[in-house]
């Protein structure tokens, strides 16, 4: 995407960051009712090269039931589904300690997936793809915002290149280390996981039969998610291996064949012995919440609000819940006649997010040290904990209905509905 020129540099919306969240909220906000009325801008800092050719990104996501009916909704799903993506069907979850085990099924749920794998850039890709052929969106890409002052009833940002634009709303969808979120003074709470997460592809002896598996070790958890190869194979896996700071580092220092042997050990052999791995990335974990979602004029969502342990698979999946809740506000908003940018309306998407996202970061933390724990009454507990979710059919579709984010409010975007 080339820079734009100002043409227009007055906007109702302004969201800074197209990422997988940012350009989801552009895409709901252009097809909404009333919102689609709006100016709308993106500020986006990278300028994106998609490489479909050059293997599995390693970057992959576990997208949720709820995310992949947002992304119907948006008619964004049949641009994914023509790339390489795979349907889970099942998913084990063990401890390493002892016997605990629970297994979960899509047709248990009376569904065909527990969700899709897939590559982060496949999700991206198809929303920009989209979002290009919508000429009312101003584009500032490759761009950074660097700065925001409050004038009246808008912000004026201030861009890398000196470019200015005013906007009544700025969404902040920046990711992780938010700027809309420092230089508004948002406070969060931040906490390391004291983990890394190690991520590559590998490919294994035995077909993954579309399940995806996850073994909790004292250490940290080590998830195989199942990847289809171009011919529909099953013999590829994307890896995340959450690990302390030292352990990481010394998995990251193996050769091929010793990092090989040591995933397949790590694995308990569970797809037999682990054959290759691409090149090895590493990311730190850290919790961050912020302690307001909103200020007059300001949302944010996604990683710019809000960070977890990825042992769920849950954090893209609790930012495109928080594009649909603010985009179905804010259209709400505007056919009242309220300003675009009005507190109230913000109030509504903060109170309606706030609550499932602390609870989804505090179930991450508790998972986390519940399996760190090695006190033989805790490893007894946990054992017995997995055991039973596996016997008691009701606990375990409870489980799984709020990993696949069928439960509690849901969206209207997110449950298929146009707005
Ligand atoms: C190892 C790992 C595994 C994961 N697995 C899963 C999973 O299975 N399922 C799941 O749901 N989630 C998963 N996640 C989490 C998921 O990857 C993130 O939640 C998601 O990528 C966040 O998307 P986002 O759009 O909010 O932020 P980002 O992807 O960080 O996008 C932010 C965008 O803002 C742009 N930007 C930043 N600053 C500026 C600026 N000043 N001006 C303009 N643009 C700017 C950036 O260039 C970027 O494009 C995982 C995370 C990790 C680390």
């Amino acid at each position: 995407m080339s820079e734009s020129k100002l043409i227009e540099s007055d906007y109702d919306v302004v969201i800074v960051g197209g990422g997988m969240v940012g350009a989801s909220v552009a895409s709901a906000l252009l097809q909404a009712s009333e919102t689609r009325q709006l100016r709308i801008a993106i500020v986006e800092g990278q300028s994106f090269d998609f490489n479909f050719a050059a293997g599995f990104d390693p970057r992959v996501s576990a997208i949720s039931l709820a995310s992949r009916q947002f992304m119907e909704t948006l008619s964004v799903w049949p641009e994914i589904a023509q790339h390489r993506l795979c349907a889970y069907q099942g998913m084990s979850v063990w401890d390493a300690d002892g016997t605990g085990a629970v297994d979960f099924s899509a047709s248990d749920m009376g569904q065909a997936a527990l969700g899709h794998i897939i590559e982060n850039r496949v999700v991206l890709a198809s929303l920009l793809s989209q979002l290009k052929q919508q000429p009312s969106l101003q584009w500032y890409c490759p761009n950074k915002l660097e700065a925001l002052e409050r004038l009246d009833d808008r912000w004026v940002l201030t861009m890398a290149n000196g470019l200015e634009c005013t906007a009544k709303l700025v969404i902040g969808a920046d990711g992780a280390h938010s700027v809309v979120r420092n230089l508004c003074d948002i406070e969060q709470t931040e906490m390391p996981y004291g983990h890394r997460a190690v991520v590559t592809t590998i490919k294994t002896e035995q077909a993954h039969g579309c399940v995806a598996r996850q073994r909790f070790m004292s250490t940290g958890p080590l998830a195989f998610l199942p990847l289809l190869d171009d011919a529909g194979g099953e013999g590829y896996c994307s890896v995340v291996w959450s690990l302390d700071e030292d352990a990481a580092d010394q998995v990251l220092g193996l050769d091929d064949d010793d990092f090989c042997q040591a995933i397949s050990k790590a694995s308990e052999f569970c797809l037999g012995e682990v054959v290759s791995a691409s090149r090895r990335f590493s990311f730190p974990l850290t919790q961050r919440h912020v302690n307001q979602y909103v200020r007059p004029g300001v949302a944010l969502v996604g990683d710019a609000a809000h960070t977890i342990h990825p042992l769920a698979g849950q954090g893209v999946n609790l930012g495109f819940m928080d594009a649909a809740a603010l985009v179905e506000e804010l259209n709400r908003g505007v056919r009242r006649g309220l300003p675009v940018g009005d507190l109230s309306v913000l109030r509504r998407y903060e109170r309606r997010r706030k609550g499932p996202n602390t609870l989804m970061i505090q179930s991450m933390r508790g998972f986390k040290e519940l399996f760190a724990a090695d006190s033989l009454s805790v490893r007894w507990a946990r054992n017995m904990g997995l055991s039973m979710t596996d016997q008691v059919g009701p606990l375990k579709h409870h489980f799984m209905a709020h990993a696949m984010g069928l439960k509690g409010d849901v969206p209207r975007m997110a449950r298929g509905i146009k707005i």
